[in-house]
């Protein structure tokens, strides 16, 4: 067994600095809880402030070397008051996903005790849910960045969903094994294909693909449910949700409306995972309306923290790397249950480093029992 994971580091701008520190510090201890050597980080300079100050939004030959590890960790990319000269903004981390095919994009989405909830039914207390956002097609193959939309002059602009079989084929696969896994801890397992297949046949195609992997997976519970009934569900019914697998438009939608049922940007973790390597990060940006104020919620860094261990345990078959993962989720679970995490984000008393204080103190004390 490899005992000590490469991590590339990219904090990047605004809070991302300060919510990968914390991320880095509650990994780092939750390593050594478990017994294991904290990762050899490796930083690689990237974003909008790069960008300012050395013309380039990555340095020389960092989207290589981000490849060189076993995971990538990001804070927070792009800054609005920096810009290219067509207006858009600095995203060197878009091409990280392309270059890495990084197809499956995984986002938890649960409910903590004391933390924000959207819902008065009181089983919106069990929200426990992931959405996997299929990451490098859909109708992104068609996003700005690309230029691949067909404009007819003035009149008329045509954009393309794209579903090809080899990428829905992993992204199915990779599904019904997160279902299986979930399963093993105690969840239901059930899997969810979100489509309209009733209405486009790329989206038709995707369901096929899904109902010709399904027999290789005989233990996990499957259903389908068309997008908009999906989200009119998510409301209704947050509680039964499990694993939804879709198309990446879909994914990017129901994503944010399901992270809002449990709080806010702050607490939203992504992995995104190919075959050959991860990026993990926060599903939010840089806010630069709170940056360098100590202001910023780091929960959202440090569930990304430990979504990466679970995936360096499987990758490295490292059995400590996924309990300090666990770790750190009971460790969130416990300190909002006893209210002694009170994030700013939800009218507490705790910028970044008192969350990330608490926790540490929290892992110490599980460290010292053990
Ligand atoms: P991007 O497009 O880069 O994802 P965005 O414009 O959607 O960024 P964010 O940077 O994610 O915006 O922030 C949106 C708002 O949410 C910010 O104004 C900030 O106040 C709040 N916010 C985001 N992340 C956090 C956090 N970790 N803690 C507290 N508040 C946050």
């Amino acid at each position: 067994m490899k005992t000590q994971p490469r991590i590339a580091l990219i904090k990047g701008d605004g809070i991302g600095i300060d919510v990968t520190d914390a991320a880095i510090r509650v990994v780092d201890a939750a390593l050594e809880a478990v017994g294991s050597a904290r990762p050899d980080y490796f930083e690689i300079r990237a974003g909008a402030t790069c960008y300012a100050e050395t013309g380039a939004d990555i340095e020389p030959g960092g989207e290589e070397r981000a490849g060189e590890g076993d995971a990538i960790f990001l804070g927070a990319i792009g800054l609005p008051s920096i810009r290219h000269a067509d207006g858009t903004e600095i995203s060197p981390h878009l091409r990280l996903r392309d270059r890495y095919d990084l197809y499956a994009g995984v986002r938890p989405v649960k409910a903590y005790p004391n933390a924000p909830q959207r819902l008065a039914d009181p089983r919106a207390r069990e929200i426990d849910m992931v959405i996997l956002r299929e990451s490098t097609e859909g109708l992104f193959y068609s996003a700005a960045v690309h230029g691949r939309a067909k404009v007819v002059g003035d009149e008329a602009v045509y954009d393309t969903l794209r579903i090809s079989r080899g990428v829905t084929e992993r992204l199915h696969r990779f599904a019904f094994r997160l279902a299986l896994k979930r399963k093993a801890r105690g969840r239901p397992g059930r899997l969810t294909c979100v489509d309209k297949a009733n209405v486009f046949a790329s989206l038709a195609f995707f369901r096929k693909i899904f109902d010709e992997i399904r027999p290789e997976f005989p233990d996990v519970d499957v259903a389908h449910s068309y997008v908009d009934a999906q989200a009119l569900d998510l409301i209704r019914k947050p509680w039964e949700a499990d694993v939804l697998v879709t198309e990446n438009m879909f994914g990017d939608i129901l994503s944010d409306l399901a992270g809002g049922l449990v709080g806010g940007m702050g607490m939203a973790a992504c992995g995104e995972i190919g075959d050959e390597i991860g990026l993990f990060q926060p599903a939010h940006g840089s806010a630069p309306d709170i940056m360098g104020q100590d202001k910023a919620n780091p929960l959202a860094a440090i569930l990304s923290g430990a979504l990466m261990l679970d995936y360096l345990g499987e990758k490295l078959d490292a059995p400590a790397c996924s309990r300090a993962s666990a770790m750190i989720e009971a460790a969130i679970e416990v300190g909002f249950a006893e209210n002694r995490l009170r994030p700013m984000e939800f009218g507490g008393d705790m910028g970044t480093r008192a969350v990330t204080e608490e926790l540490l103190r929290q892992l110490a004390r599980r460290d010292a029992a053990a």
